[in-house]
């Protein structure tokens, strides 16, 4: 039924025959369509057949300042009649790249000072393996290569970075990872039989016989999600994020938190380091950056990264760029959202109603289907088990995840449906008291609908 008044101009067999889709079976999509969105308000968006959705998930984790922010659509409108585009090539730039960069370098932590803008997170990560590459090489230390990171993380689909996350579908049949790319066990409270000091512990085990095994003077990098995001959005124990980078400084190897989720105030502070107090030798940023109304990301240098690469490449041309970088229109937008998540009070909405979603959500823990529900801000999940106790993970067979998003959109809540069947919330900042209430209230009706698909009901009573 999905935006069947689009068939009347032929969009929906268009989309089928010619758009390619991310992440989804291409097969599936030629036999199913697209839900194609039309227009949006606050947290509501609507599509091609007129059905009113309330997004949950603010687009793709980056509409923080929800749908229709007029100011952001008149920056951009300025910038793209004044300026349109202008190279950060060379010695060129614009004044909204500029002026995004000083403002960025002044809010993130400790030294980040030096900022390479990007086209979206991939890039950005790119970029950081890229640059952390340059830095060894140039530094006299070309032999530290590897880089680490948890096997849930998710840190892009570039060709590089898709070695760097650890999620299996971004691997299969894609040659990735390469021999310098590894991985090490998520912090997962939920799955791990001890204490918090106990989990950050093993973690802090794990990373060091991780680079015991590649040699410690092999090892470049450790990336991490301040929370995990699309693995599961798994919150680690407080001072895991700590516990992490400060052996990353003892080992010398180059801590990259990446924010392309967690930063611009998702996980309640404007950035999800700021958490545990941590301040990353890199960190990349996408998403909330432009709140996903142009495309942008970011890469931040710490001062001694970037002081290194300075004093030791002394004249030589870095050969780092793209067209993009940069861009007037993304970095005005960017100015904007970050007005309105400051001087109106986004940010603090947000903290606001990401307590109020904790507090929601424990409500939904008595559910029949639900093991665990855990939130940092306004990222939660709610995992879902046919077995409490044991903490049984529904059968793929049982389609869980498909039913979810198919119920949750005839309940008319965007959500999103992780494959292991864990239902990811990331609401827009904006949201108010009363919209994540709704949120939540959806939700509940979507998971009672899974209670009466009898599959699932004798799973849970078997
Ligand atoms: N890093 C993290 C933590 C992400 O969540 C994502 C996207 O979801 C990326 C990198 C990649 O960003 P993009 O999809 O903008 O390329």
């Amino acid at each position: 039924r999905r935006g069947q008044c689009m068939s009347d101009n032929g969009l929906i067999q268009k989309d089928r025959r010619h758009l390619i889709h991310s992440v989804l079976s291409w097969g599936e999509h030629e036999r199913r369509g697209a839900t194609i969105l039309t227009s949006g308000d606050g947290v509501w968006l609507t599509d091609g057949d007129g059905n009113r959705l309330l997004d949950a998930f603010s687009g793709l984790w980056c509409v923080n300042i929800g749908y229709g922010q007029q100011s952001v659509v008149a920056a951009a409108a300025e910038q793209m009649a004044r300026l349109p585009y202008a190279t950060n090539y060379f010695h060129f730039a614009s004044e909204s790249a500029v002026e995004l960069a000083a403002r960025l370098a002044e809010r993130a932590p400790g030294d980040l000072d030096h900022v390479f803008f990007t086209q979206g997170g991939s890039d950005a990560v790119d970029t950081a393996i890229r640059l952390i590459r340059y830095y060894f090489n140039v530094t006299g230390r070309p032999e530290k290569k590897h880089m680490i990171a948890v096997d849930r993380g998710y840190h892009g689909s570039s060709a590089a970075g898709s070695g760097i996350t650890g999620l299996a579908v971004f691997h299969t049949h894609f040659d990735a990872p390469v021999a310098t790319q590894h991985h090490i066990p998520t912090a997962w409270p939920y799955r791990f039989d001890g204490s918090d000091a106990d989990l950050i512990a093993a973690s802090v085990r794990h990373l060091r016989a991780k680079v015991a095994e590649i040699g410690p003077d092999r090892v470049a990098a450790f990336f991490a999600e301040p929370v995990v995001g699309s693995g599961g959005v798994i919150v680690p124990p407080d001072g895991w994020f700590r516990a992490m980078r400060d052996t990353c400084a003892e080992l010398d190897i180059v801590f990259v938190a990446d924010e392309v989720i967690t930063g611009f105030g998702r996980t309640g502070p404007m950035f999800g380091s700021a958490y545990d107090g941590v301040a990353p030798d890199v960190m990349t940023l996408a998403k909330g950056l432009t709140s996903g109304y142009v495309p942008m990301g970011a890469t931040l240098l710490s001062d001694r990264l970037y002081r290194a690469i300075v004093d030791a490449s002394g004249k030589a041309v870095i050969g780092h760029g793209q067209t993009y970088s940069g861009h007037p229109v993304s970095a005005a937008v960017g100015l904007e959202v970050l007005r309105l998540y400051e001087e109106g009070g986004i940010i603090a909405n947000g903290q606001a109603s990401g307590a109020h979603l904790a507090s929601a959500l424990t409500a939904l823990s008595d559910h029949p289907l639900v093991g665990d529900v855990r939130s940092r801000g306004l990222l939660a999940c709610i995992e879902l088990v046919t077995d409490k106790v044991a903490k049984t993970r529904p059968d793929p067979a049982l389609g869980l995840p498909d039913a979810l998003a198919r119920c949750g959109f005839e309940r008319r809540v965007l959500f999103r449906a992780f494959g292991d069947a864990m239902i990811g919330l990331a609401p827009p900042l904006i949201s108010t008291i009363d919209e994540i209430d709704e949120m939540v209230a959806r939700v509940k009706s979507t998971l009672d609908d899974m209670l009466a698909i009898p599959a699932i009901r004798e799973a849970l009573n078997g």
